[in-house]
């Protein structure tokens, strides 16, 4: 018996039948019922495989009130598996509520690990897979999507984005003004899919790329960008933005205060950097003691 009782979370393709593990279609097959994101799409997925189990949905809208009949049937003693519409669940997908409180209820959870297009991304992109952060979707708003990048700027460890064709254009327009053109990036688009297509060798190739070519606007898109070198530089550049724009309600060491809480810069250099002076310099000294 592959699946005794407990919660499995099960990851299928992102877009390749192939990427389906033979563990997966196993534990699918075993389970007493499946969550699904979208049970019409894993419907496609399991009769391709011929496999029956029931379904019920679990997406965003409804995993609070399913959560509980859920646990109800896991304490039960019953086996359910959690899959998402591709991709492993949880991962800029549902089913993180659900798996907590199973583990707070002191249930068993077990991966079935799989594909997932970040690490896919990543795998391949050719940037430092030591360290690294998902970012997942910026906001979709301009306003709150350039403040985040704004924050990410001097992020050390590559980052990964996910986008959506409907913005991947804007989004890297706002990419190179908050990182810089020049910045180390590859654009993982169709993933294990028949037009899969990799970007570069920094921001602005991909833009001139997408600019230039209407078709690699289509798809789902992986963006992995490299880490800032120099972080102190990023954050002392945030730190400058910042003070510039409170420096008209506060005053200078106050706004530099501030600006340097937020940006991580030091409040010296900030408040130094004010007018560039020497007396600039000597203020800040004295505001660095206070
Ligand atoms: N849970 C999924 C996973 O493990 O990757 C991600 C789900 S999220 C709702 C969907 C986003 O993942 C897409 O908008 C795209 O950014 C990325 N994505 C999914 N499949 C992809 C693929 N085949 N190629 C590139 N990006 C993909």
């Amino acid at each position: 018996m592959i699946a005794p009782g407990g919660l499995y979370v099960v990851a299928t393709p992102i877009g390749n039948l192939g990427d389906m593990s033979r563990r997966a279609l196993a534990v699918l097959a075993q389970v007493d019922i499946i969550a699904c994101e979208d049970t019409r799409s894993t419907r496609v997925l399991l009769d391709h495989y011929g496999i029956q189990t029931p379904t019920l949905a679990l997406h965003d809208h409804n995993e609070l009130a399913q959560t509980g009949p859920l646990l109800a049937r896991l304490r039960s003693g019953d086996a359910v598996a959690l899959v998402s519409d591709a991709g492993t669940p949880l991962i800029s997908d549902p089913g993180y509520r659900l798996v907590a409180a199973a583990r707070n209820a002191g249930l068993a959870v077990h991966p079935i690990p799989g594909a997932c297009a970040a690490i896919a991304a990543l795998s391949a992109a050719g940037l430092a897979s030591d360290r690294f952060c998902f970012e997942g979707f910026l906001p979709p708003k301009p306003a709150a999507r350039r403040a985040r990048l704004a924050q990410l700027a001097g992020e050390p460890r590559t980052l990964i984005l996910y986008e959506s064709s409907h913005r991947i254009v804007d989004t890297l327009a706002d990419l190179v003004a908050a990182f810089g053109a020049a910045r180390p990036a590859v654009l993982a688009r169709e993933l294990t899919k028949r037009f899969e297509t990799f970007l570069g060798p920094d921001l602005a190739g991909i833009a001139a790329s997408l600019a230039a070519d209407r078709d690699q606007r289509r798809g789902e898109f992986v963006l992995v960008i490299a880490g800032n070198p120099d972080p102190d530089a990023a954050a002392l550049a945030l730190g400058r933005r910042i003070h510039a724009a409170l420096a008209g309600e506060l005053s200078p060491s106050r706004a530099a205060r501030i600006a340097a809480e937020i940006s991580g810069a030091s409040r010296r250099a900030l408040y130094a950097g004010r007018d560039g002076s020497a007396d600039a310099d000597a203020d800040a000294d004295r505001v660095a003691e206070t």
